[in-house]
């Protein structure tokens, strides 16, 4: 019994054996393979699916931004434009008799996004108003138009050339466009010496400033600061004076003027004769005719 109990447990142990040896031998074998699977598999895995996955996002949101356009925006904004198209009437250095009104027409296009409406003006700005109003209303002009713009204007009463500029503005402060001028030559039909002036004293004043008028002795100013020969500063009255003008412009008129009453008092000087107001370097009002 023990004979053959020896012989079944050498059996066993030789099984046991060779079925370890078979298992290790397995194992060994299916290792090796599977160590170089992944090895050889993991660099083609990893790059191929980022870019797979990278260029969805990217085709979907290019058509996204064509979804929202904001024409609202430029609809509320508009720009305002204007520009010198020709002058209809009164072309540069027209001969125009002293005193003597007439018509200025520019034809002004509207190069602006904004129509032209009430709020528009042509307004004075710079150089000789000739008697003309601050501001003339404008047609209504859509963008892209053109419209004549007329100013009823007054020779002025001195002899020789003269220039007013004017331009577009909106809502009476804010001014844009071009700066349209009109410039004419005035003449006396009578001869230079039908004036009271001579010319050589009207033209003085306007290249000499005004404070090398000869300093007199009789300073008999009867208000306000004295300025020179019979020209005074005269904010509170107009006592004494035949004639007034403004420190802002260069002419004077008779103390009933229109252009008189719209002078600020703080800039208000007074001329106790014409003579006065000629020598200080002032010229008379085209409107008024001092
Ligand atoms: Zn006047």
């Amino acid at each position: 019994m023990f004979g053959k109990q020896a012989k079944k447990r050498v059996c066993l142990l030789a099984l046991a054996v060779l079925v370890l040896a078979l298992a290790t031998l397995a194992c060994g074998e299916e290792v090796s393979p599977t160590k170089e699977e992944p090895s050889a598999e993991s660099p083609t895995r990893t790059p191929e699916p980022s870019p797979n996955v990278e260029p969805t996002p990217e085709a979907t949101s290019t058509p996204e931004p064509t979804l929202e356009p904001a024409p609202t925006v430029d609809s509320l904004d508009c720009t305002h434009g204007a520009a010198f198209e020709a002058d209809v009437t009164v072309p540069d250095n027209t001969q125009i008799e002293i005193g003597q009104h007439f018509t200025k027409i520019w034809r002004i296009r509207n190069i602006g996004t904004c129509d032209w409406g009430a709020s528009c003006h042509l307004v004075f700005v710079d150089g000789d108003q000739m008697g003309g109003p601050d501001s003339v209303s404008v047609p209504e002009t859509s963008a892209g138009e053109s419209a004549e713009i007329s100013v009823e204007l007054v020779a002025p009463m001195v002899v020789g050339q003269c220039r007013g500029y004017w331009q577009m503005s909106v809502n009476g402060t804010e001014q844009f466009g071009d700066r349209m001028y009109v410039q004419i030559v005035a003449f006396d039909p009578s001869g230079p010496t039908a004036t009271a002036i001579p010319p050589t004293a009207t033209l003085a004043p306007a290249t000499q400033p005004p404070t090398d008028t000869p300093q007199p002795v009789e300073p008999t100013p009867p208000s306000g600061d004295y300025l020179g020969a019979g020209v005074w500063r005269c904010p509170n009255n107009t006592e004494g004076a035949a004639y007034v003008g403004s420190t802002e412009s260069d002419k004077f008129h008779h103390t009933g003027c229109r252009y008189a009453a719209k002078i600020d008092p703080g800039n208000r000087i007074c001329f106790e004769s014409r003579e006065a107001a000629v020598n200080y370097g002032y010229s008379p009002c085209g409107v008024c005719k001092p």
